[in-house]
């Protein structure tokens, strides 16, 4: 919110207009993604600011940028351009696109905006009776006259907008809107997705296809530092990597999603700020792959967020309905991991895991769920050695760790430390403590959230991970250094199994819910936004990522 928490800016209006899940999104969710339209919007206003924009040079220019606030009409605003003489003035405001050929000249949410203005200055004493929006593409004015129609169209939008704010409860997604395809949010609102799970809980025929209104891919990728003794520099817009024997290598800052760190690597402070502004993690990881923290700017501001995800989390009933899915959605896709790649295809393995994932969807309680889930991890890890090709010459006899005894154990524990850093960073950047999970217990630096959501993604993705890297020879017994406790990789191997893993959750993948193709790594956040609709009541379920 703007100046006083109480009132709207008037830009919201604009928004709550437009779509009033938009609105509650951007306001009290406080969630902001950039696309083009908003990038554009910004420069345009810029250009206001800086008076370059070319206003007609017989009209008078009184102020640029002003704020102003109508505590009675309950409006904060920031007029692009206020013209006037004495007490009568006429604000203007600046839309980046084209003045649309509809016979008002402009639409409703620019209307009501640019009224809502005209209300803030109307109390500040000012006698405004119109005011004009300037389509900077189509460099045309268009004036609006705040007759009494648009007067109360403004102030009942202002009345149901405060109601929707006290009610703390999302507006519902457009249904099969156009607006959606060009709405900067549509990748957090997820419309299409939301309104067919609603419409599968309540048994109706889905409608229409599901749009892919979020990017496939980021076009920002990790970056990993595996090795003592390296430094992280930032020079211009890249950030240098250097070992003692100089500069090994560089990225843009712009094309970095996130920093990971293994083993003692500095870091400048420059370098530090700079990814903190830029929104981008830095974490820290053991010499042996242990998460051991983040460093990161501002959290996210979603405050409602967190205060339902502790009311969850401090209920054992409504815990366990989310542990269910997800403990039940993992069973499922170790039951598909075996099937798919087990040549044997045991059929008594199969059916215990399906029989397994039933109970899971049923256990009476997290105590229960957790028998489940070791029982399934029992019958799914006996497989495993299957799975893995022997001319490759790699054995599995079962699951252990702190520290593995074997190699398979190794590349394992070493993934799921990845993929839970992956999932660690997702939920905070959704507006999740991923400290607090429904499933694994509260304890002292566990990311417990984080280990929750990343359960139905281990067989899938983790797993899948470390069997390719085996049967297709990229690692050999070299990569391993064996010592009286345990077994653990040496730096190549990392390499080679960070690099699988990039692969992995990069590859683009059918939805086998929405129908389109996107990858493993939007598949997780897209998770975690479902997990947020769960708490917020929007939908009941929590839809597990099932791999066919
Ligand atoms: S994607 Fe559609 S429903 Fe969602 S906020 Fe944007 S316009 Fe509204």
């Amino acid at each position: 919110m703007e100046n006083n928490e109480n009132l709207i800016p008037a830009r919201m209006l604009n928004e709550f207009a437009y779509c009033p899940r938009l609105c509650y999104l951007e306001w009290i969710d406080a969630e902001f993604v950039d696309n083009a339209d908003t990038v554009d919007g910004r420069f345009q206003h810029r250009q206001v600011d800086a008076n370059a924009d070319p206003v007609p040079e017989e009209e008078a220019v009184h102020a640029r940028s002003v704020f102003l606030t109508g505590e009675k009409v309950g409006l904060t605003c920031r007029i692009d351009l206020l013209e006037g003489d004495g007490k009568k003035v006429t604000p203007v405001d600046y839309k980046r696109g084209e003045a649309p050929d509809i016979p008002v000249g402009a639409y409703e949410p620019d209307r009501v905006q640019l009224c809502a203005q005209g209300l803030v200055l109307r109390e500040n004493g000012f006698d405004c009776q119109e005011g004009s929006i300037y389509f900077v593409r189509s460099k045309k004015r268009v004036p609006v006259v705040f007759d009494k129609a648009l007067v109360k169209r403004t102030r009942e939008l202002i009345s149901d907008l405060r109601k929707v704010a006290e009610k703390r409860q999302i507006p519902p997604p457009l249904e099969e809107s156009p607006k959606c395809n060009r709405c900067s949010l549509a990748g957090i609102c997820l419309p299409d997705e939301v309104n067919l799970l609603k419409e599968m809980e309540s048994k109706r025929e889905p409608k229409g296809i599901i749009r892919r209104l979020l990017p496939a891919r980021d076009d920002a990728t990790p970056v990993y530092v595996v090795g003592q003794g390296h430094s992280i520099r930032k020079k211009g817009d890249r950030l240098e990597i250097w070992s003692k024997g100089g500069k090994t290598s560089e990225a843009r800052l712009r094309e970095i999603s996130q920093l990971n760190l293994y083993g003692n690597v500095e870091i400048t402070t420059p370098a530090a700020v700079d990814l903190m502004q830029r929104g981008v993690p830095v974490l820290h990881f053991s010499h042996g792959g242990w998460f051991r923290g983040i460093s990161a700017g501002h959290t996210h501001k979603n405050v409602e967020l967190r205060i339902r995800q502790f009311q969850w989390a401090a209920d054992r009933k409504k815990s366990l309905s989310i542990a269910r899915l997800l403990i039940s959605g993992k069973i499922k896709n170790c039951r598909t991991q075996v099937r798919r790649n087990d040549p044997e295809q045991s059929a008594k393995a199969l059916e215990t895991l399906e029989k397994l994932s039933k109970d899971a969807r049923n256990a009476s309680s997290i105590e229960k769920l957790l028998g489940i889930e070791g029982a399934a991890a029992e019958a799914y890890f006996a497989r495993l050695d299957s799975l893995l090709k022997s001319d490759q010459g790699f054995t599995f006899q079962n699951r252990n760790r702190r520290p593995p005894k074997d190699p398979v154990n190794a590349v394992l524990s070493y993934l799921y430390a990845i993929l839970a850093k992956e999932m660690f960073v997702t939920l905070l950047a959704v507006g999740f403590d991923p400290y607090l999970g429904f499933y694994h217990q509260p304890r002292y630096g566990r990311p417990a959230l984080a280990l929750d959501m990343m359960e139905e993604f281990r067989p899938i993705i983790a797993d899948a991970t470390a069997i390719t890297l085996f049967n297709k020879g990229e690692l050999s017994e070299k990569d391993f250094i064996k010592t009286g406790i345990g077994v653990s990789l040496t730096p190549k191997a990392k390499k080679k199994v960070i690099g699988g893993y990039e692969r992995s959750i990069g590859a683009e993948i059918t939805h086998p819910l929405f129908g389109y193709t996107v990858s493993y790594r939007r598949i997780l956040e897209v998770q975690a936004r479902l997990l947020s609709r769960i708490l917020t009541g929007e939908i009941r379920e929590y839809p597990a990522f099932l791999r066919r």
